[in-house]
């Protein structure tokens, strides 16, 4: 395999941008190799800078479930661009997108769109502590919620896969008003709420863990979750950047069917460009400016571009038999990727709803960060690493989620299980 160019581009980037990437899991330091500069993507591959070519299980962390450069989403934004790029002021495509938005996601009765994750997340967490008038955050160890600083603490994502215990640069007094309890514990969970209710503003939860590898909530989690805020007056927030549009068309909260006040989107709702959004209740987005105090705003939000690439793709996944397919062709996946699992010398855990997954190099149940936090690291590695080199393009870490797309085909997929099969016989246990 040649990669001179994507080492020659990153010796460049190192020398300008921070570790040469511009975002900290990208430059693949935990599975032990140097990055490959992305050219081009289509479908289900992506091709590198030296030409090489790999079947993706990426999807840009998440948003392209549609495959790479969908023919509707490429459209969109051909037809959108001549007629102007950014116009700080309200577009009829930013109302189509929320209403479609709205109609699609069960709790969404007003939504506001902002330009990532990080800024959805910010922007409910200010918005539940203004309308509460409370200050304590509660997250989940091994939950990743963008980088804002209340979310730093026992972090998921890049967080623990680069093994940073909370950042430099978040104040004390922040950390102090951001509560982590461990993930699937409603004893716990209880208990904490109760304990210190009248300070807690929100709960902020992925109601599927993407970001610590994926773990799946016990219902019993999600239900006293539910029933407690609710009880205690605490907005809970679905923090659905993974999961929205992703395990059905109204997200986990339509597939669980449990409610939140407040829901985060980004990743797909942008169709692969930079769109993030947070909405809920119409009493509590009633709070944000103009309307009321909270304030909350953004320059290119609701970009013209990112509207109509967010309506394209919209527009397809809310297609007939759009979910049932992918789910389908998912559910088939794992069940091949478990018997090849079982079949092997090495000991994995698969995790798997809908069509994001994580194959854990561990021999227990993964259920939170703890037991996330069991897996082998080096193994895990050393696969990622024969799986690239057969043409397979992994996340670059174990505490992340592989993704199927409606563009992965029977013959993709098939490949990917013979490589899987034969990296983990070339494993020394
Ligand atoms: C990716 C992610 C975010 C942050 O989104 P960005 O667009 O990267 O800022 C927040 N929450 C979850 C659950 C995520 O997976």
């Amino acid at each position: 395999m040649k990669t001179e160019h994507s080492r020659e581009l990153f010796i460049r980037a190192k020398k300008v941008i921070p570790g040469g990437v511009n975002s900290p899991v990208r430059a693949c330091k935990s599975v032990g190799c140097d990055p490959l500069f992305v050219s081009s993507a289509k479908g289900c591959m992506v091709t590198d800078a030296d030409g090489n070519s790999y079947i993706d299980f990426v999807g840009s962390w998440g948003p392209m479930i549609l495959g790479h450069a969908h023919p509707d989403v490429l459209e969109a934004i051909a037809e959108t661009a001549p007629l102007g790029t950014s116009f700080g002021a309200p577009t009829p495509l930013e109302v189509e997108l929320a209403e479609l938005v709205c109609d699609s996601v069960p709790s969404l009765e007003k939504v506001r769109f902002v330009n990532s994750g990080t800024e959805a997340t910010m922007s409910a967490v200010r918005l539940a502590r203004g309308f509460t008038g409370r200050n304590i955050v509660v997250k989940f160890d091994g939950c990743y919620h963008g980088h804002a600083d209340s979310f730093l603490v026992k972090a998921g994502s890049g967080v623990i896969t680069l093994g940073i215990p909370g950042s430099p640069g978040v104040p004390e007094g922040i950390v102090k008003n951001t509560l982590s309890i461990p993930y699937n514990n409603p004893e716990e969970l209880e208990k904490t709420l109760r304990a210190k209710a009248d300070d807690i503003a929100c709960v902020i939860v992925e109601p599927v863990a993407g970001n610590m590898g994926v773990v799946v909530p016990d219902m019993k989690f999600l239900q006293t979750l539910r029933a407690v805020t609710a009880e205690l007056g605490i907005v809970l927030i679905f923090d659905e950047v993974i999961t929205g549009f992703r395990l059905a068309l109204g997200g986990a909260q339509e597939r669980f069917d449990i409610l939140p006040d407040l829901t985060c989107l980004g990743k797909i709702i942008g169709g692969g460009l930079p769109v993030g959004a947070y909405g809920g209740k119409q009493e509590i987005m009633d709070q944000v400016a103009p309307d009321g105090p909270v304030y909350q705003a953004g320059t290119l939000s609701g970009n013209p571009l990112a509207m109509a690439a967010g309506l394209a793709m919209l527009k397809v996944v809310r297609k007939p038999g759009f979910y049932t397919e992918l789910e389908e062709k998912s559910t088939w996946f794992a069940g091949e990727l478990a018997r090849i699992a079982a079949g092997a010398d090495v000991p994995t855990v698969l995790n798997r709803i809908g069509s994001m997954m994580t194959c854990f190099f561990t021999d227990g149940p993964v259920t939170d960060f703890t037991s996330a936090m069991q897996a082998n690291t080096e193994r895990y590695g050393r696969h990622f690493r024969q799986m690239l080199a057969g043409g397979v393009w992994l996340a670059p870490s174990q505490f992340e989620a592989a993704f199927i797309s409606a563009a992965h085909d029977r013959t993709h997929l098939e490949k990917m299980l013979t490589l899987t099969e034969s990296s983990f016989k070339k494993m020394v246990v």
